[in-house]
C-alpha cells in the first residue's frame, strides 16, 4: 500500500516559496483523526530578517500605486474567495477541526473584511481646514506605516489573518505573516489568493513558526507595526515586547465571556443562542459564552433546558455535515480541559453534563481529539472554571438574585472582551449596557461578534493597545497622519 506523504510547508519570502533549511519540524494533526496534514517548519529569526528585508524593498513602489488602483486586489481577491469558498470551508475543517457550519461562517466573516478594504479610498480620505488663520490652511493626509507584523492564532486561520490583511494591503503597507503553527495551511491559500489577485511579490510574506519567530518580529527594527491575535499571556508579551521596540501595537487576547438570562427571557431564543455560544468551534472562540449567569427562577429552567439540548449535540468529525461539534485542537488541549472538568468537580459545582468519554459519531473510530458538552451548575465566582479560560466545551452556570448581581459577578473577571444578556425588557438591557465592563455586547444574541465595519474592541485583559481590529480603527492602525499647514 502506498504510503502518502506529509508535505513539508514552506515560508513565502519576496514572492517566491523558501524551504525550510535545518528547521525543526512539526506535525499538523487533522483534529478529527490525529494523523498528520503536514510538518510545520519553526523558522528563526533569520527568516524574519529576510521576509522584512523583501517587504522594505517592495512597500515603497507598492505606496505610491494610487489606492484606488490597490484597492483592485481586494476585489478580485473577493471574488476568488467567493468561487472558492467550499474549498476554503474544507481547509478550515480539515486543519482546525471545527463544523462545516461553522467554517462557512468564518469565511463569510473574512469575505467581510476583504469588502471593508476595498473602500479603502473612502475610508483614507483626510481632512481640510480652510482658513485655520487668515490665509492659512491645514490639511491632514493619511499615509501607510511601512512594513507590519500580522502574528495569529489556531482558533480561526482563515478568518483572523484577514481580519488584518485586507486592511493593511490595502491601506499601502507591506506584511510579515506569522500564523499558527497548529494550522498554518489556511494562511498558505491566503497567500496565494492575493497573488492570484494581482498583488506584487514581496508585499505579503509568510514565516512559520512559533516562539522564535513571534519575538523576531517584536523585535526587528523593520517593523513598525505588530498585529497579534492570541491567548492573554502570549498577547502581554508581544504587547510589552514590540512596544519596548518603538512599535505600534494592537494585541487581541483571551476571554471569558458571561451570559445573562434575566428571569423573562424568552428561552426558544436563549437556549440554542447559548448552546451556539458555549459549544461552537468546540468552545475556541474568544467569542465563546462560557458563563451563564441565571438570575432568579431562570436558573432551574435554563440548566434543565441547556442539559437537555446537549443530550442531542452530536459530537463527530467537522466534515460530517450532521455534526453538531467537533474536536479540539490538539489531544493536549483535551488533557488540558479535562483538568478544568476536574477541578470543577473538585471545588464543589455540580457536574450536569459531563463530555469526558462522550459517544462519537465517527464510523471511522479514528483517534480525533474529541471531547463531549460539559455543564457545571452551581458554580461560584471564585472556582476555577468561573474564572480562568478554558477554551473548550465547557459551560458552567452561577446563579444570582438580581441584575445588579449579575453585573459584579460580570464585572470582576479579569477579562472584558464580550458579554450577552436575554431578556426582554428593555430597561434591563439598558442598565445591563450601561453597567457591564466589556467591549463587545449582546442583547438575545449569543456570540455578539461585531460585523468588519465596527471595531472588534474588548476590554482590561483581553486587550492591549490602542486602536483596535477592523472598523475604521483597523484603517488607523494601518495608517499614519501628516497634517500639513500651508500659507500662499
Ligand atoms: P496562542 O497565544 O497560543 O498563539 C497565538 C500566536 O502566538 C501563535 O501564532 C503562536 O505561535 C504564538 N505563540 C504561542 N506561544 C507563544 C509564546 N510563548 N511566545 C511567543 N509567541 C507565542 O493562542 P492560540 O491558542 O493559538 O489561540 C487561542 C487564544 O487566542 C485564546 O486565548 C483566545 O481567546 C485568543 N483569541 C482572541 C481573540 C480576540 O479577538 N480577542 C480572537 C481569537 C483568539
Amino acid at each position: 500500500m502506498a504510503v502518502a506523504t506529509v508535505p513539508i510547508l514552506r515560508n513565502r519570502i519576496g514572492g517566491a516559496w523558501h524551504e525550510p533549511v535545518g528547521a525543526e519540524l512539526l506535525d499538523v494533526p487533522d483534529p478529527a483523526t490525529g494523523r498528520a496534514i503536514a510538518r510545520v517548519p519553526l523558522s528563526d529569526a533569520a527568516a524574519v530578517d529576510a521576509a522584512v528585508q523583501s517587504a522594505e524593498a517592495a512597500q515603497p513602489a507598492w505606496a505610491a500605486v494610487p489606492v484606488a488602483e490597490r484597492v483592485r486586489v481586494c476585489y478580485r481577491l473577493r471574488e476568488l474567495m467567493e468561487d472558492q469558498a467550499s474549498e476554503l470551508r474544507d481547509l478550515i475543517v480539515r486543519e482546525n477541526g471545527k463544523t462545516q457550519a461553522d467554517a462557512q461562517g468564518e469565511v463569510r466573516r473574512a469575505l467581510e473584511v476583504v469588502e471593508l478594504s476595498c473602500g479603502m479610498p473612502t475610508l483614507m480620505m483626510g481632512r481640510v481646514l480652510a482658513d485655520v488663520s487668515r490665509g492659512i490652511d491645514c490639511e491632514e493626509i493619511r499615509y501607510p506605516v511601512g512594513v507590519c507584523g500580522v502574528i495569529t492564532p489556531f482558533n480561526f486561520p482563515l478568518m483572523v489573518p484577514m481580519w488584518t490583511l485586507p486592511l493593511a494591503i490595502a491601506a499601502g503597507n507591506a506584511v510579515v505573516c506569522k500564523p499558527s503553527e497548529r494550522t498554518p495551511t489556511s494562511a498558505i491559500r491566503i497567500v496565494e489568493l492575493f497573488e492570484a489577485a494581482g498583488l506584487p511579490p514581496g508585499l505579503l510574506n509568510l514565516v512559520h513558526g512559533a516562539r522564535a519567530v513571534v519575538t523576531a518580529i517584536c523585535e526587528h527594527p523593520g517593523i513598525r507595526a505588530v498585529s497579534f491575535v492570541g491567548s492573554q499571556p502570549v498577547a502581554a508579551y508581544v504587547y510589552r515586547t514590540a512596544s519596548a521596540h518603538g512599535k505600534r501595537v494592537q494585541a487581541l487576547a483571551g476571554a471569558k465571556n458571561h451570559l445573562v438570562v434575566m428571569p423573562d427571557a424568552d428561552l426558544a431564543v436563549a437556549v440554542p443562542a447559548i448552546m451556539s455560544s458555549a459549544f461552537g468551534g468546540a468552545g475556541q472562540r474568544c467569542l465563546a459564552g462560557s458563563v451563564v449567569v441565571a438570575v432568579g427562577e431562570a436558573g432551574d429552567r435554563i440548566v434543565a433546558a441547556l442539559a437537555e439540548a446537549s443530550r442531542h449535540l452530536r459530537v463527530g468529525p467537522g466534515a460530517d455535515p450532521e455534526t453538531g461539534m467537533g474536536p479540539v485542537i490538539r489531544d493536549d488541549s483535551r488533557t488540558r480541559i479535562t483538568g478544568y472538568i476536574e477541578a470543577g468537580v473538585r471545588e464543589g459545582a455540580t457536574l450536569v453534563c459531563d463530555g469526558r468519554g462522550a459517544p462519537v459519531d465517527d464510523p471511522a473510530g479514528s483517534d480525533g481529539f474529541f471531547l463531549g458538552p460539559t455543564i457545571f451548575d452551581h458554580v461560584t465566582p471564585a472556582m476555577s472554571i468561573a474564572r480562568e479560560e478554558i477554551f473548550g466545551p465547557v459551560l458552567s452556570v452561577v446563579r444570582t438574585d438580581t441584575l445588579d448581581g449579575a453585573l459584579a459577578i460580570v464585572n470582576a473577571s479579569r477579562f472584558g472582551n464580550a458579554a450577552s444578556i436575554f431578556t426582554q425588557s428593555g430597561g434591563a438591557a439598558r442598565r445591563w449596557r450601561q453597567g457591564v465592563e466589556a467591549g463587545m455586547l449582546g442583547v438575545n444574541i449569543g456570540v455578539a461578534a461585531p460585523v468588519a465595519l465596527f471595531p472588534f474592541s474588548g476590554w482590561k485583559d483581553s486587550f492591549y493597545g490602542d486602536l483596535h481590529a477592523t472598523g475604521l480603527d483597523g484603517m488607523h492602525f494601518f495608517t499614519r497622519r501628516k497634517v500639513v499647514t500651508s500659507r500662499f
